[in-house]
Order: C-alpha cells, then structure tokens, then sequence
C-alpha cells in the first residue's frame, strides 16, 4: 500500500544516484504525490522519471543549488548526494563537508522548512563490534576511513542547523544498502563470487555486518520529511540521527 504524503515540493540532492533515485520513485508514486525535482552532478537518463524536474548542478556551488530550489519551488530538501567510495580524504571533506555547510546555508536563505540528510551507520564504527547499540553510541576518535569522518562531520553540521523556528533538520543513518539498482553492495559481491576469489577467510568469519534494504532506507526519508514538517511529531525527530536498518540480525 503506497503511504499519502503530506509533502507540497521536495527536491533530492543526489537524485540520480540509487538511494536518490528509489526516493524519486516513491516520490512519484504518492497519491496526492508532491512536486518533485532533482538536483545532482550527474543526470543519469536510465532513473529520470516523468513530471520530475531535472537540475544538474555541484553541491559546491550554492549558486547551482540556489536557482534549483528557487526554480523548483522546494519547501523541503532530501540530502542524499555523497561522493562514491574509494576516493581521499580530501574529497570527502570537500564535498561531504563543505558541500552540506553550502546546502545548510542556501537551504536557510530560500527558506526551505525541513532538510533530511542521509548519513551512514559506519560514522560509529569503531573497528569493534557494535551489537544493538543506539544512537547515544559516540563517534570513535579516529573514524575508520575519510569517508565515515566526513559523514560523521556533515551530520554534526546538519544537526547543529536544527531551528525550530525555521528549518527544521535529521539525519537517517542506513548501513550497507542493498535493493534495485544497487551498483555497489551485491555487485561488489558477485565480482568477487564470479571471480572465484571464494576460497579464503579472513578471521574467524563471526563478524558482523548490518544491511538496509533500499526501500526501507526510502520510506524513512519520506517519513523523516513527514515527521518534521508535523507539530505533533517534529519535538521527537528535529535535531535528531537515526540507525535505518532491518531489525534483528538473522543467523542461519
Ligand atoms: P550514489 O553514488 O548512487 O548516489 C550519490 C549521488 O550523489 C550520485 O548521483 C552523484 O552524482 C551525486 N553527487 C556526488 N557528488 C555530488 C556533488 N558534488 N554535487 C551534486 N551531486 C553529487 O550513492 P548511494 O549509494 O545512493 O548513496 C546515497 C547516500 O547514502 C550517500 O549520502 C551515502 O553516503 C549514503 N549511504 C550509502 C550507503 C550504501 O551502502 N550505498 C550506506 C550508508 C549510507
């Protein structure tokens, strides 16, 4: 059943990528469905759906992003943009950093009222296991990659930017995503399986690994959005992270 949507004009920084473009479908699909536009890099024409606007655009430049909310008439921001993984440091504090400091910025002057950003599980990771923790969890002292820094770092801004007077702000923090589309998690996978590179272990092969299904990490933006934009509910979601995951782990 598709959920109704209180939302008027949403615009989803990162769009085109796979968490943005299920965000987009959903989106769509409501009834009453809201306005839609979509503000990323790279447009990539295989997750453009109809009635949505298209902006391309850096989310370093605050001009970009200015004229797509202006033009789009956005009165929420879904903030899923972040570079792919592998890269330095400096990247990830550039574009994760900075570029969320610019959305912050833009999104307050253009009056935008709620802004979600997608943050990640790994921003707690410590190296150890972490078994039903909670959001009280603290940030490691040294986060495991420049990636988890940079996330850790955005959410930080995002959460300071929170006005209840204003524009209202979470973050949601999916583990590993996986669903359609998904071009990294099972992907990565298989190259290995198809490759025969099987047939060795590293460890004890206890450890454990938390996965969001794509959908779940989808209905939580949308909800987020809801939550915040709601007199009822925006004391218990405003200025707060949330672990997105799948619930128990399942052992076989
Ligand atoms: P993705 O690479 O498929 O999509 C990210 C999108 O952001 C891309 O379309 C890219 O073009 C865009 N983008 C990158 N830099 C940009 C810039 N400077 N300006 C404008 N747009 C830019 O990634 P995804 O897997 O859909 O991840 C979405 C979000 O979820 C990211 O914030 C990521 O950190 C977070 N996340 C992902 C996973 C996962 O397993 N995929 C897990 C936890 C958190």
């Amino acid at each position: 059943q598709k959920m109704s949507c209180p939302l008027k004009s949403v615009l989803v920084i990162g769009g085109s990528g796979f968490l943005g473009s299920a965000i987009v479908a959903e989106l769509v699909a409501l009834n009453p469905a809201p306005k839609v536009a979509v503000f990323d890099l790279k447009i990539r024409e295989d997750t453009k759906y109809p009635n949505v606007s298209y902006y391309t655009g850096d989310l370093l430049n605050s001009e970009d992003m200015r004229s797509a909310i202006k033009s789009s008439d956005a009165t929420v921001i879904l903030h899923t943009a972040s570079p792919v993984h592998g890269l330095a440091r400096d990247v990830y504090m550039k574009i994760n950093v900075e570029g969320t400091g610019n959305i912050i910025e833009v999104s307050k002057e253009e009056g935008i009222q709620a802004l979600v950003y997608t943050s990640s599980a790994g921003i707690v990771f410590d190296g150890d296991d972490l078994i039903n923790v909670n959001e009280s969890a603290p940030f490691p002292k040294i986060h495991m990659d420049g990636y988890n820094e940079s996330k850790a770092e955005a959410e930080k801004l995002i959460l300071q930017a929170d006005d209840r007077k204003g524009m209202r702000t979470c973050a949601l923090r999916p583990a590993g995503i996986f669903g359609p589309r998904d071009r990294q998690c099972i992907p990565g996978m298989l190259t290995v399986y198809y490759s025969n590179q099987t047939k060795f272990q590293i460890g004890d092969n206890l450890n454990l690994f938390d996965f969001t299904y794509v959908g779940n990490a989808v209905h939580a933006h949308i909800l987020a959005a809801e939550k915040l934009l709601d007199s009822q509910t925006v004391d218990k979601v405003a200025g707060e992270a949330f672990f997105i995951t799948n619930g128990e782990p399942i052992y076989f």
